[in-house]
This record gives structure tokens, C-alpha cells and sequence, in this order.
């Protein structure tokens, strides 16, 4: 394998655990991986332990066991490698407004990261740079502005301005157009597909919104419960999904209502209480209408936990069916 073609980010069984005892698993044996040049969506319910993840990657959250890498150099609690790496992995949040500070001009939240990380260069020609480039044009319209001058889609604008300024490799975004009007969704959307196509850019995405996935990403992650459940290229995923859990969060995506709806019963998944077996078992359609007990699966499917296999090229899924 060449360097070009080792993943950029790379997770091996990794554990994240909270709370007393550590008792919550929030991450609970992740193996993925992010191809350079790629947007990989990671597509669950909210509290299945996708953002825990995404912040594992940037180190703001300690990893109980198993390894990360980003671009080949291990992610360790390290001041000066978590110095490196985050310069090289860039997060955008949710809440544009919340994450920019309501008394620093747009000029300052985008030179702020510039500074920290003792860019060389031009600040202002960086600036101006970085927020046209995030379609906020002409930059000088938007430079002295504060943020509550700007509508929402802007304020998203300026956060990636800020995070496409250090010209990352890695790009994580969590629910990046989650609190966006509908109508700009699309833009936002296209913007970071240009930084991919652009640039190289790679791109994870965090997203309870399989539309999102649908439009921009390259594969899509099915997280559960703490783990990867589904990983494929988007449209096998989306087309033919090999695990109940994506079938049934597909199943109640508008554009994909050719499936049958499902909803999902049974108890609100916990992570402090993982159930054994599949641990999607207890709310598995497949389990309660019958069929795995028809197929002879459903001992397994209760008492033995399933591991990622390949179902098509490069399509995995964690199920005994
Ligand atoms: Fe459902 Fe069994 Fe597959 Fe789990 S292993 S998803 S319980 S069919």
C-alpha cells in the first residue's frame, strides 16, 4: 500500500467508557477507517456514541483502550502531538452560534486558530483568503462584521473559513447543517463537497440524517450502540442495506420509502446497559416477527455478539443473517 492510498484515520477497537465504574461504553470496539479524499457519514440515533467518537479522534476525549491514528501518527494525550494533531483535524460544531464568540469581530474568529497555530503569512490576506473561499464574498464585506450581524448559514461559513484556514487533512463535522434552514442546507453542503473535490480534503461527518449522507458522502457508517454495525460505499448502503438497523432507519427516509416503514420497538437503547449477543437483538424486526427463528438464527442472535463482514466489495455488516 502506498502512503497515498493509507487511510488517513484509522481506529482499531476502540473504547470509550464514562460514569462510575466506566460502566457507560459510549464507544465500544470501533474499527474504522477514513480514506484520504473521501466524506464518510457516521449515520446513527442520537447517544449511539457518534460525536464521542468524532471527539476521540481530535483527543478531547481519552480512549479507554484499542489505538487512533491520523495520518500514521498515533493519537496520544501528548501536549506537543495533540499540538500537531490539532492542526491537522479541524471539528466544526452543530451550533455556529455558539461557537463563535458574540464580542470578536469574523475577522478575529478566523485569525484566532492562524495565531495559535503561528501560521506564517499575511493575517489578513490569510482572512480574506479563507472566507472567500467559504463563499463569503467579497471578505471585506464580512471582515469588521460581528456574528450577529450574520444570518445562520453565514456564521456556518465563517466556522469552516476557520477550519479550512490551517489547511487541514481532516475535517470532523458534527451535524454540520443540523440547526440550518432548510433552504441553505444544500449550499453548506456543497461547500465542504468542494473542499473534498478541491483540496483533498477528508471529510467525517456526524449525522442522525440519512439524506445528508444520501447527498455528499463517499461511504456511510451505521453506528449502534457504541459500535459500527454497517460501513459501505453510500449508494450499496442506501440501495441495499445488510443490516436490519440501517433497513430500518432507511425505511423512514422520504426518499427511500420503497422500503416497508419500520419502527423500531423494544427498550430506548443504554449504553450502561449493552444488551448481549447482537446488541441490536431486543429491538431487531427480524428477531420479533419471527424470522430468525425460522432462519435458526435466533440463539445467535441472542447470545452471540457479531462481528463486521464482508457482504459485497468493501461492504461490511455486523449481523448473523
Ligand atoms: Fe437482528 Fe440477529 Fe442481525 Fe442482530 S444478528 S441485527 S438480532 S438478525
Amino acid at each position: 500500500m502506498s502512503e497515498h492510498d493509507a487511510p488517513i484515520v484509522s481506529l482499531r477497537d476502540v473504547h470509550v467508557r464514562f460514569g462510575r465504574g466506566a460502566s457507560v461504553r459510549a464507544v465500544d470496539g470501533v474499527d474504522l477507517e477514513v480514506r484520504r479524499g473521501e466524506v464518510l457519514a457516521l449515520v446513527g440515533e442520537s447517544g449511539c456514541g457518534k460525536t464521542t467518537l468524532i471527539r476521540s479522534i481530535i483527543g478531547l476525549e481519552p480512549v479507554a483502550s484499542g489505538s487512533i491514528e491520523v495520518d500514521g501518527h498515533a493519537v496520544t494525550r501528548d501536549a506537543r502531538s495533540l499540538r500537531r494533531l490539532r492542526r491537522r483535524v479541524q471539528m466544526i460544531f452543530q451550533d455556529p452560534t455558539g461557537a463563535l464568540d458574540p464580542r470578536h469581530t469574523i475577522h478575529e474568529a478566523v485569525a484566532e486558530g492562524l495565531r495559535i497555530h503561528r501560521v506564517p503569512g499575511d493575517e489578513a490576506a490569510l482572512v480574506a483568503d479563507a472566507l472567500a473561499r467559504a463563499g463569503l464574498r467579497p471578505p471585506e464585506r464580512y471582515v469588521r462584521r460581528f456574528p450577529h450581524e450574520l444570518s445562520g448559514g453565514q456564521r456556518q461559513r465563517v466556522l469552516i473559513a476557520a477550519a479550512m484556514a490551517l489547511d487541514p487533512a481532516v475535517l470532523l463535522a458534527d451535524e454540520p447543517v443540523a440547526s440550518l434552514d432548510a433552504s441553505i442546507r444544500g449550499e453548506v453542503l456543497a461547500l465542504m463537497r468542494s473542499f473534498v473535490d478541491d483540496h483533498g480534503v477528508s471529510i467525517v461527518a456526524v449525522t442522525h440524517d440519512l439524506g445528508l449522507a444520501w447527498n455528499i458522502a463517499d461511504r456511510v457508517a451505521v453506528m449502534y450502540l457504541g459500535r459500527i454495525v454497517e460501513v459501505g460505499p453510500t449508494e450499496e448502503v442506501l440501495a441495499t442495506p445488510r443490516h436490519p438497523y440501517t433497513r430500518a432507519l432507511l425505511s423512514v427516509v422520504p426518499e427511500t420509502r420503497r422500503l416497508e416503514q419500520q419502527i423500531l420497538h423494544g427498550e430506548t437503547p443504554d449504553p450502561s446497559r449493552i444488551p448481549s449477543g447482537c446488541r441490536f437483538h431486543p429491538r431487531c424486526p427480524v428477531v420479533a416477527s419471527g424470522e430468525a427463528a425460522r432462519l435458526g438464527i435466533e440463539a445467535r442472535c441472542r447470545g452471540e455478539d457479531p462481528t463486521l463482514t464482508e457482504r459485497a466489495p468493501g461492504h461490511t455488516a455486523a449481523c448473523h443473517l
